[in-house]
């Protein structure tokens, strides 16, 4: 029988999430009854709020169970707005604001809509696993500008100003940052913006862990900085990490109105709207006035301090305390080289596969975030998980030879 063609050379060369894709191996190593403590997903451990719950059931009951304007229902994008203008300082009118399934979806529309084969897009690493991925899937190619805790996990300008080329179209800023916890202060923004502008770049500005701040350090949207560097900026934002609503996939971008009339037309052809439940069930959690928000960040930062303190006392670990997010990215450069059963940890993905193994701890190596060396945990986890994970990780640790 004669065999059917190849696939394209695009499914053939996009690479997994390394993300998910660990996290799905640790959830089969605990299918299979073996007890492994998983760091991996950035995923809220919290229950959806009730508040949120609640506008699903009514959607679901007043039989708001059909197809809605693409960009999503009028409410929910007026609600998006006022939410914009009050929390961040960012003044978009409901047409400017199209609603995906998830901040992912969104990221990978305005791509589209940017990006010609062969243009160049700015990405400040460590990053996050999919914004590269994204990136050569549109035939466009990621600019890397590196940074360490030397420098608060902050791109340095003058890399940034070198790494601008004839090609470059964009910048992909995150802020708060996966798998960071950088927090990008307004020096750091007005850097960036004045770039922006010299050189007539798009901003792309995934502000999805917004609200996850620490020690007094605050987010600040890089479009609220003034009129024109608002022109140039495409905030994305969703529910999944302020809300606990990565299963209900809702995302959004908000931006000039070209860039959204163009979105518009690429999720037409590709998704039309997003759940029209789950677009209630955002509404209701955006219209919330709660303490919901605090009480979980204190959860949070409560976490942050164990975990951090926790791998700090560990041999050969060394921890850049986060102001943001819920991932530490812990430097493992002084456990390469050891040795255990005769086998050398030579990379981050080589120690992340030892304390998998040896401590049944699951973590994402560095690898997976253009930045070799580290490992990050997600500390969105009960606090008795990660005491339990800190002293498998030490006990792994201290079994090394030649540390
Ligand atoms: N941006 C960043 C930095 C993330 O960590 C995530 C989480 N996966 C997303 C975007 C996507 O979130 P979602 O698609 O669940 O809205
Ligand atoms: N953003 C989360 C993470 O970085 C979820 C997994 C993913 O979508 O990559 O772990």
């Amino acid at each position: 029988m004669e065999t059917p063609r190849p696939l394209s050379e695009r499914a053939r060369q996009v690479q997994p999430s390394p993300t998910l894709a660990l996290t799905a191996r640790a959830q089969e190593m605990r299918r299979q009854g073996i007890d492994v403590l998983s760091f991996t997903a950035g995923e809220p451990d919290f229950d959806t709020p009730d508040f949120a719950k609640a506008g699903a059931l009514e959607a679901i009951h007043a039989g708001y169970t059909k197809y809605t304007p693409t960009p999503g229902i009028l409410p929910l994008r007026e609600a998006i707005c006022e939410k914009l203008w009050e929390e961040n300082h960012l003044r978009y009118t409901p047409d400017q604001i199209i609603v995906s399934c998830g901040a992912k979806h969104s990221i990978f529309c305005v791509l589209m809509a940017l990006l010609d084969p062969g243009d160049e897009v700015i990405i400040p690493t460590p990053c996050w696993v999919s914004y590269p991925e994204q990136v050569r899937l549109m035939d466009a190619v990621p600019v890397f500008v590196p940074a360490d805790e030397q420098t608060d996990f902050l791109p340095d300008y003058d890399a940034m100003r070198r790494a601008i080329t004839a090609r470059t179209k964009a910048i992909i800023l995150n802020t708060p940052c996966n798998p960071t916890g950088a927090v990008f202060p307004r020096q750091k923004l007005k850097e960036i913006a004045s770039l922006v502008l010299s050189h007539n770049l798009w901003i792309v500005a995934d502000e999805i862990y917004e609200k996850l701040t620490y020690d007094g350090h605050t987010h600040e949207s890089i479009g609220a900085l003034g009129k024109e560097v608002f022109a140039h900026t495409i905030t994305i934002n969703g529910m999944s990490k302020s809300y606990a609503m990565t299963g209900w996939r809702i995302g959004y971008m908000a931006g000039p109105t070209e860039v959204a009339r163009a979105v518009n037309r690429l999720q037409d052809q590709m998704t039309s709207n997003a759940c029209s439940i789950a677009q209630y069930a955002s509404l209701s959690a955006l219209q919330d006035k709660s303490d919901w928000h605090e009480r979980v960040r204190r959860a949070y930062d409560r976490r942050r301090q164990i975990i951090v303190d926790g791998l700090n006392a560990i041999p050969g670990i060394s921890c850049w305390r986060p102001r943001g997010a819920f991932y530490v990215y812990a430097n493992v450069a002084g456990l390469l080289g050891t040795c255990a059963n005769g086998k050398t940890l030579e990379t981050s993905a080589d120690v992340a596969e030892y304390l998998l193994e040896r401590a049944r701890v699951a973590v994402v190596p560095g690898e997976g975030f253009c930045a070799p060396g580290y490992i990050r945990l997600s500390y969105a986890t009960a606090d008795a998980i990660i005491e339990q994970g800190i002293a498998r990780i030490a006990e792994a640790v201290h079994q090394l030879e030649g540390l």
